[in-house]
């Protein structure tokens, strides 16, 4: 079976993969499409050296069916179209007995911390597989979980109906986002510094602004009438847009830290505290999250072709990574089965 694996050193390759029969409690996955990430971008880089073993097959966006049913698993059978909520959390930590398993204390992320889904076929926990619905085709499906941090970020910030809300960054995130917002009534606008995804964004709906040539305060002050936005989504990781972030809210306004930001940011708490804005942030997903996600892309309220840059079969990954790194990329789906469109 092929996959992809990063194998040190900034490198990424091609590699057969030995895949026994599901154990007790998993599934055995026939992976069809796995999308590819920023995070992917910095395991493939080596930023996350220190924390990944290799060689280490990543990918944590992806869509299959049911290849073979471990023991002890019930409600499943081989055939089933299926995707993974990459989180095993250990149910025992201070977070977990606090109801908050998705940001476990000792979380194991699936992709980085156990092998992923860029492999033909994958042994899964059971209780991490999320069933789809027949009428999903698995190329928009491979979409569900960066849906899901979308869905996660807004339900975090209590958007309401009407509310005004700037998104911060326009990659695929920032867009989802954006477009889960406005799913949810709110108006939104997103800022994003690149010129080719600018003009993507805009094609979509939404208003756009360059925030490296615009007075972002005075912009966002004149779209809502010199009350300030509702919610403001940091998706970008910039230290500017940390900076800028709090004179866009209003007052008593929600600022959501999406993005991760590599270092300690400045940050105005001067304006967080007259304002008394709320600062919140925003990590992954719940289960509900996520099958709100699978609801969502059902019913056709995520622009999913529109988002998919391209399909590359599996031998591809590193260049269609360095695309992605060079920003000349929205999403890039990888063709896991080899069959496109089976
Ligand atoms: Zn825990």
């Amino acid at each position: 079976m092929k996959g992809a694996a990063y194998v040190g050193g900034g490198r990424l390759e091609t590699v057969s993969v030995e895949v026994g029969p599901p154990g007790p409690g998993e599934l055995q996955i026939a992976v069809a499409y796995c999308g590819l990430c920023g995070t992917d971008l910095h395991i493939a880089h080596g930023a996350m050296d220190a924390r990944v073993r290799t060689p280490l097959v990543f990918g944590h966006e992806t869509s299959g069916t049911v290849a073979a049913v471990g023991a002890g698993v019930e409600g499943w059978k081989v055939g089933d179209p299926l995707t993974v909520m990459p989180l095993v959390w250990d149910g025992t930590c201070p977070a977990c007995l606090a109801g908050h398993q998705h940001i476990c204390q000792n979380l194991v992320f699936v992709g980085i911390d156990a092998p992923g889904g860029l492999q033909q076929r994958w042994n899964v926990p059971a209780s991490i597989a999320v069933p789809l619905p027949p009428g999903l085709d698995l190329r928009t499906a491979a979409l569900v979980e960066p849906v899901a941090v979308a869905v996660h970020d807004v339900r975090r910030s209590d958007l309401q109906v009407g509310d005004h809300a700037v998104v911060l960054g326009g990659g695929p995130i920032g867009v989802l986002i954006a477009t889960v917002a406005r799913d949810a009534g709110a108006h939104v606008i997103v800022a994003e510094v690149d010129a080719s995804r600018r003009s993507r964004i805009a094609a979509l709906g939404f208003e756009v602004i360059d925030p490296a040539s615009a007075d972002m305060a005075a912009e966002i002050g004149r779209w809502t009438n010199g009350v300030g936005a509702d919610v403001v989504f940091e998706v970008s990781g910039a230290a500017a847009a940390a900076r800028s972030a709090t004179d866009l809210a209003k007052v008593r306004g929600t600022i959501v830290v999406v993005a991760i930001h590599s270092a300690p940011r400045e940050l105005d708490l001067q304006r967080v505290f007259w304002r008394e804005l709320r600062l919140l942030g925003a990590r992954v997903y719940q289960r509900s999250d996520f099958e709100r996600a699978v609801d969502l892309l059902s019913r056709g309220r995520i622009p999913a072709q529109a988002l998919i840059s391209r399909v590359v079969p599996i031998e591809e990954v590193a260049s269609a990574m360095d695309d992605l790194s060079a920003g000349r990329a929205m999403k890039i789906l990888v063709d896991v089965a080899g069959e496109a469109g089976a």
